[in-house]
């Protein structure tokens, strides 16, 4: 019996050390969750040890004002813009530091910490000088679409020369840390994510999906695939746009109905209601034109943050966001129509439910973010001139056929200017040499032309830029623009206000303020509240986050670092 007891208390010792040693098993792997747990709540503890956040965030409004933080504040909820201002930095005069203001070069630019001279991103268009060709800013003809059929996924960034914060991030972490780019606008995701991005997404037309090219992948994630599945656009239309509040709240606008306002494409009257659940079936570009376009775009960011762990695998990720709708409606009902009142209203409480989300999921004061705009707008001529406030327009088309019938005059040839993009005229090289034509004196008789005219303030020719008379300030702006072998040979600068649409609606493009001063507001990880209105940059963006992160500033980039926000 007493071995029987011996062997019995010997089997209870042997039994608790297993249990000891499982209890030890156990201990040790709540240890080791416990520390990786700590170590993705602890920034310090990520990235190798160098103190990073978990996540950078850019969020950039297309056709943002900066005025547009304070000009609908009173409608503003506190969640939104009115946070970022009262908890973040804000830079009250962030300028473009170049021309033209255009969508492609302001992302570039926000995110290379370049100018266009560097980076090449000359426009959202343009025409190669080698070869004559005319290029998208984003065109990529050796790459496939990757979720379409169409050829809307046919991007890249291959036109970008220089690199992005993005890119150095990756370079700086191996590889390891992930950066993904979205927005409608393909070249709102695809130039701000860099060319090492680890993928890029944009929205096709024709499905109403989120897809991207070959450049990133050879088929979507499933769960981008499962996403598209659930038609979020088909449900978003159904509910057409109505006003968020009673109409007699929005103080800031014109009346709902004005002659120098543009329909959207699929409707002819101006005024609200806004109906969208005609064109279910007909494709998806309506979406577009629509405050639901923020919303599926704020939607499928979630979704990815979520889908792909960003900020939780112990290296700093990065998400690089575009709101293109604020750009389309701007274009069609200009900066004091009620459509885009109401659409910044909406905008303000995405903003607020991001913000909240990445509260949540990534932790306050584990994400840096940054709000700006590609460039601005100009307010709609002709409610300038019902204000009594200068303005006018001169048409693209309207002034490259002057020009041509110009030329035809004196050369006998009525093909030799071959193209206008962003206030620059591309003449027919090619034409010009076959027909043994003195290229000088065409330019001059371009030259004189233009200057001829009433809506022309200015006209110069590149090739001749030191003797061009304008204030250094915005000399360099053009200087910071010019890319040999993508601009074009000469610019004109109309009068301020005056814009290159017909009578309705409105264009940006210039150096002027209106289409240059942007909102700059910094938030979360080690940001101070505070403001500033000494003048900064856009090319500042992406140098300051260098800084920042203790990481390399990209290849080309010619910002400065914004002190005021360093701790
Ligand atoms: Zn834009
Ligand atoms: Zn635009």
């Amino acid at each position: 019996m007493a071995g029987k007891h011996t062997g019995y208390r010997f089997g209870i010792i042997f039994v608790q050390i297993k249990r000891m040693k499982r209890g030890l098993i156990f201990i040790t792997i709540l240890w080791m969750i416990s520390s990786i747990c700590m170590g993705q709540q602890k920034p310090s503890k990520i990235n190798n040890g160098i103190d990073r956040p978990k996540l950078v965030v850019g969020l950039v409004i297309d056709q943002m004002r900066w005025d547009y933080l304070f000009r609908y504040a009173d409608s503003y909820g506190t969640g939104g813009f009115k946070r970022l201002l009262k908890q973040g930095f804000s830079f009250e005069n962030t300028i473009i530091p170049y021309t033209p203001t255009v969508t492609a070069a302001g992302h570039a630019c926000l995110y290379t910490g370049s100018v266009p001279a560097v980076h090449g991103i000359v426009g959202n268009d343009w025409i190669e000088r080698d070869g004559e060709k005319s290029m998208y800013c984003a065109q990529d003809k050796s790459v496939n679409s990757v979720g379409t059929a169409s050829k809307q996924g046919q991007m890249s960034p291959r036109n970008m020369l220089s690199n992005t914060i993005g890119d150095e991030l990756r370079l700086a972490s191996n590889f390891n840390s992930r950066v993904y780019g979205i927005a409608l606008k393909d070249r709102g995701g695809i130039m701000p994510a860099g060319h090492s991005a680890n993928a890029a997404y944009w929205f096709d037309d024709s499905t109403g999906h989120w897809i991207s090219s070959s450049y990133y992948m050879n088929n979507l994630p499933s769960w981008v695939s499962e996403y598209n599945d659930q038609k979020k656009p088909d449900s978003f239309m159904k509910t057409d746009w109505n006003l968020l509040y009673p109409q007699s709240t929005y103080h800031q606008s014109t009346t709902d109905d004005k002659a120098y306002e543009k329909p959207l494409n699929h409707e002819k009257q101006k005024t609200f209601p806004h109906i969208y659940s005609t064109q279910i079936g007909k494709g998806y570009f309506p979406i577009r034109q629509s405050p639901y376009g923020n919303t599926i775009t704020f939607d499928f960011a979630k979704q990815l943050i979520q889908q792909e762990k960003l900020g939780a695998s112990g290296q700093t990720d990065m998400i690089c966001i575009s709101l293109s709708s604020t750009d389309y409606v701007g274009h069609r009902f200009g900066p004091n129509s009620m459509e885009l009142e109401d659409m910044y209203l909406r905008v303000d409480l995405e903003l607020a439910q991001f913000l909240q989300y990445l509260d949540k999921t990534v932790g306050e004061n584990n994400y840096l973010f940054f709000l700006s705009a590609d460039h601005g707008a100009p307010q709609v001529p002709d409610f300038m001139k019902e204000n009594k406030i200068p303005a006018g327009n001169l048409r693209n088309p309207q002034l490259m056929k002057e020009l041509n019938a110009a030329c035809a005059g004196k050369y006998k040839d009525s093909l030799l200017v071959k193209g206008i993009f962003e206030y620059t005229i591309y003449l027919n090289m090619p034409r010009i040499d076959s027909l043994q034509l003195d290229v000088n004196a065409i330019k001059n008789t371009v030259l004189s032309y233009l200057k001829s005219k009433p809506e022309v303030m200015y006209a110069f020719d590149y090739a001749a830029f030191d003797k061009a008379i304008l204030p250094a300030n915005i000399k360099e702006r053009f200087a910071n623009g010019y890319f040999y072998k993508r601009s074009g040979d000469i610019q004109y600068i109309l009068k301020p206000q005056y814009t290159d649409v017909l009578s309705t609606g409105t264009e940006h493009g210039t150096w002027y303020n209106y289409d240059a001063h942007i909102p700059l507001l910094w938030y979360g990880w080690k940001i101070k509240p505070g403001k500033s209105n000494r003048e900064v940059y856009m090319t500042d963006v992406a140098p300051t986050i260098a800084a920042m992160l203790k990481i390399q500033m990209p290849n080309g980039s010619v910002g400065k670092v914004l002190l005021e926000i360093l701790q």
